[in-house]
């Protein structure tokens, strides 16, 4: 049972349709979070302690996106029972890749994959928590950033001053790093001059193309890239799939994502 001290802050974590790895990101970072439950009350966290205590919530953090009608109610809770309210990774913040459904039939997925289909209660779309309820910041990333994380916790918890913010792309980082460029080196796609920056350019470290997890940037042109991938000769299908990962419902990628759909629904 968690001890609850008189005036110390509560924190909440809660869990909507997700994979779980943004949590377990945080229980990993252990040492980080004890520290920071010397001056906190853990109220609630399914995936690290059996007890609940009652909000109000100083902060509560939200892991996943709101797939089911039980889930939109819930975060209304979630939201009225918290002071703060801040959402932990790529299924939060844009709906996930369970929001790939968002440009389909739900029903015509759910009829193959189950077995009994009726039994399934979900909501036709898979919608970013900011949908539904007031936002206080967005933490990126699939996994979130738990450095950033543990930085915003703070910030909420104990007034200590938020994560400076920027408007660069994981490019710039890749130049930081003197890498070379994967896209034209190899001709594929990468969505790092997409992608807002944070991870200090993970996946070009390992010879691997930006797959857009931290989500797009401010001022981000999803057309002009297309243009680029175009010219260096990347095939139309390997193009729109770049854009079918996990932000693919953000709003940025959302109309293009939607119009992709549209051509290849008109070609069938
Ligand atoms: S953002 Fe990624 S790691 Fe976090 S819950 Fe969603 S799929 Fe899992
Ligand atoms: S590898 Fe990707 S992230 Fe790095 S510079 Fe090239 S396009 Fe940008
Ligand atoms: S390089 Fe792109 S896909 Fe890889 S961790 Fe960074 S933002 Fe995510």
């Amino acid at each position: 049972m968690t001890k609850l001290t008189r005036g110390k802050p509560k924190l909440a974590v809660w869990k909507f349709t997700s994979c779980d790895g943004c949590q377990l990101t945080l229980l990993n970072h252990e040492d980080e979070l004890l520290k920071l439950l010397g001056d906190a009350d853990l109220a609630y966290f399914p995936e690290a302690t059996s007890s609940h205590l009652k909000g109000p919530y100083q902060l509560s953090l939200v892991e996943g996106s709101i797939s089911t009608a039980h889930e939109a109610e819930k975060i209304q809770e979630v939201r009225a029972a918290s002071k703060y309210l801040v959402t932990m990774g790529a299924c939060a913040m844009a709906g996930g890749l369970q929001a790939l459904r968002n440009f389909k039939d739900a029903g015509e997925f759910t009829s193959v994959v189950y077995p009994m289909p009726d039994y399934v209660e979900t909501l036709h779309k898979s919608t970013p928590i900011s949908e539904h309820v007031t936002v206080d910041y967005e933490a990126r990333g699939c996994p979130v950033n738990t450095d950033t994380l543990i930085q915003v916790v703070r910030a909420f918890l104990f007034g200590e001053p938020l994560p400076e913010t920027n408007n660069r792309s994981v490019c710039v980082d890749c130049k930081k790093l003197g890498l070379s460029c994967i896209m034209l080196d190899q001709g594929i796609t990468c969505m790092g001059p997409l992608t807002q920056s944070g991870c200090g350019a993970l996946c070009p470290s390992f010879n691997r193309a930006c797959a857009g997890c931290y989500g797009p940037r401010k001022f981000a042109h999803p057309e002009a890239l297309e243009r680029h991938w175009r010219q260096l000769g990347i095939p139309e299908g390997e193009i729109a799939r770049a854009f079918r990962g996990i932000h693919s419902y953000s709003e940025t990628y959302r109309n293009h994502t939607l119009k992709e759909e549209a051509k290849v629904g008109e070609s069938n």
